[in-house]
């Protein structure tokens, strides 16, 4: 289970405001995709959530209990990024590894998990590679699956599918899909695209200017978009 409440959540960097108080619920199992340009706050309010930045003002609840003060390893929530961030020195095996173990499993705890991810995103034959031995989908299912491994209640991903072209993004897009049928956790999904919004999110939440315009399905913000920007930004008709 995994509920998360946001609460008036501000996030200044030294005397800038950049997150001027977010309320939102974000229900068990829920695909929920961030959208907006880019600079509105996305991966600053992720980091927030991940606990990698601290909050300035407001409340982040998890499944009712305050996160605010609580460690990024105790959290129960993993974090992909844009730039995957995988360690350079290391092969696919320590990188999926890594994070496990600072979580305090055991080593044949780690194998076993690693070797489920590793068949689920088909990463078997790669894991004796070095991230620069990999292509960027590749590269990008490696940084899903040291996530996955984790097996985390909440899974952030930002922009994941943005340094990959065409043909790989529609097939990792699918794959994240596919992830989220299967193992059922609750999603935040970063992305600028409003193709990828439209067709991953059980709820969409579009963002401007570090404020939440409107909050809905994609349906309901494709026909009774809030405003302008909302009607533009999704692409409808009005
Ligand atoms: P998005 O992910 O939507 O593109 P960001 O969350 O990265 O936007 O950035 C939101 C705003 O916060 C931007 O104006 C950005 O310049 C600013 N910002 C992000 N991180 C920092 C930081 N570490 N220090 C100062 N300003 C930051
Ligand atoms: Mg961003």
């Amino acid at each position: 289970m995994a509920q998360l409440s946001l609460r008036g959540i501000k996030k200044r960097f030294r005397d800038t405001e950049v997150l001027h108080g977010i309320d939102l619920e974000i229900g068990d199992r829920e695909f929920v995709v961030f959208v907006g340009p880019s600079g509105c706050g996305k991966s600053t309010l992720l980091r927030l959530i991940a606990g990698l930045d601290p909050i300035s003002d407001g409340e982040f609840v998890l499944n009712g209990h305050r996160m605010n003060d609580v460690a990024p390893s105790r959290r129960g929530i993993a974090m992909v990024f844009q730039s995957y961030a995988l360690y350079p020195h290391m092969d696919v095996y320590e990188n999926m590894a890594f994070g496990a173990r600072l979580m305090g499993l055991d080593k044949a705890e780690v194998e076993r998990r690693i070797a489920e991810t590793a068949q689920m995103l088909r990463l078997e034959p790669l894991l004796k590679r070095k991230p620069r031995e990999l292509s960027g989908g590749q590269r990008q299912r490696v940084a899903i699956g040291r996530a996955l491994v984790r097996k985390p209640d909440v899974f952030l991903l930002d922009e994941p599918l943005s340094n990959l072209d065409a043909a790989l993004r529609s097939e990792v897009r699918l794959e994240i899909a596919k992830l989220h049928r299967e193992i059922g956790g609750t999603m935040i999904y970063v992305t600028h695209d409003q193709v990828e919004a439209m067709t991953l999110a059980d709820k969409i939440v579009v963002m401007n200017n570090g404020r939440i315009e409107q909050v809905g399905s994609p349906r309901e913000l494709y026909e009774t978009p809030a405003n302008t920007f909302v009607a533009t930004f999704i692409g409808s008709p009005r």
